[in-house]
């Protein structure tokens, strides 16, 4: 497994044509490294022009913004898991801050969402984070705690197959990231969680997201606390993914 991963969230961004477009421009300023990997998470529309585009690159995933955890059914506009597989998703995003808040998406569903990826066997990114209020009255922690709470259950050995993102919803789309001191610091409290629930805190893979940058992405990976990036808006321009995905190299 390569160590470090930068994830790209496309969010509601890029058809298939303009996925193609993102794909000429990506690849030609893209060189393999053997420390990291590469995940993108177009929306569903176009994962098969992602996966399509990226055959022969070992490095490089998708993945799904969002799944059911339901395996069929009446459920309009919804993804199951095994049809996110069936297209090539290797792995899926659950409980983005998005999700939550604009959808109203539960902790009890990011739970179900959880397990339904780990059932097919892809890795879920769970997204954690607290709203700026809940920072300023001192609950960030508690907040993180809370969201974790639904992998309750869940053994040592399942616990590391998921991936955590921990994206403050402040720093969200803002401008404003959370300093590498600061994500370092809430990392090591989901470290420690993990660790309270059976799993090496080492083994667990912990992302930060909100506004990373190409200016600010080599300070963030170079903490050892952190194993890489989920990247919204900056993931979107060819140019500044490509150098984003080179942080701590040049
Ligand atoms: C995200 O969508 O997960 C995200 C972190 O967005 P941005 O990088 O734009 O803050």
């Amino acid at each position: 497994m390569n160590d470090l991963i930068f994830a790209a969230n496309w969010k509601m961004h890029y058809g298939p044509e303009a996925t193609d477009a993102f794909f000429d421009a990506f690849l030609s300023n893209y060189t393999p490294e053997t420390d990291r990997s590469v995940w993108f998470f177009p929306p569903a529309v176009s994962l098969a022009a992602t996966v399509r585009r990226m055959r022969g690159q070992v490095d490089i995933i998708a993945g799904v913004q969002n799944v059911h955890w339901e395996p069929k059914g009446a459920f309009t506009g919804e993804t199951s898991v095994s049809m996110a597989v069936e297209s090539g998703a290797k792995a899926a995003l659950v409980g983005h801050s998005e999700r939550r808040h604009v959808f109203g998406e539960t902790d009890e569903e990011t739970g179900k969402k959880v397990r339904a990826v780990l059932d097919a066997g892809i890795t879920p990114v769970f997204c954690v984070g607290e709203k700026i209020e809940e920072r300023k009255r001192g609950a960030a922690r508690d907040v993180v705690n809370r969201q974790l709470s639904v992998l309750d259950g869940l053994d040592g050995d399942t616990l590391p197959e998921i991936v955590i993102a921990y994206e403050p919803v402040w720093a969200i789309g803002t401008g404003l990231n959370a300093t590498p001191e600061d994500a370092a610091q809430m990392h090591g409290e989901i470290r420690t969680w993990f660790e309270a629930h059976g799993a090496g805190g080492e083994k667990c893979r912990i992302l930060y997201g909100g506004s990373v940058k190409p200016e600010n992405a080599a300070s963030l990976v170079a903490e050892s606390e952190i194993n890489g990036v989920l990247v919204g808006g900056a993931s979107l321009d060819p140019e500044s993914w490509a150098s984003i995905v080179r942080a701590g190299l040049d």
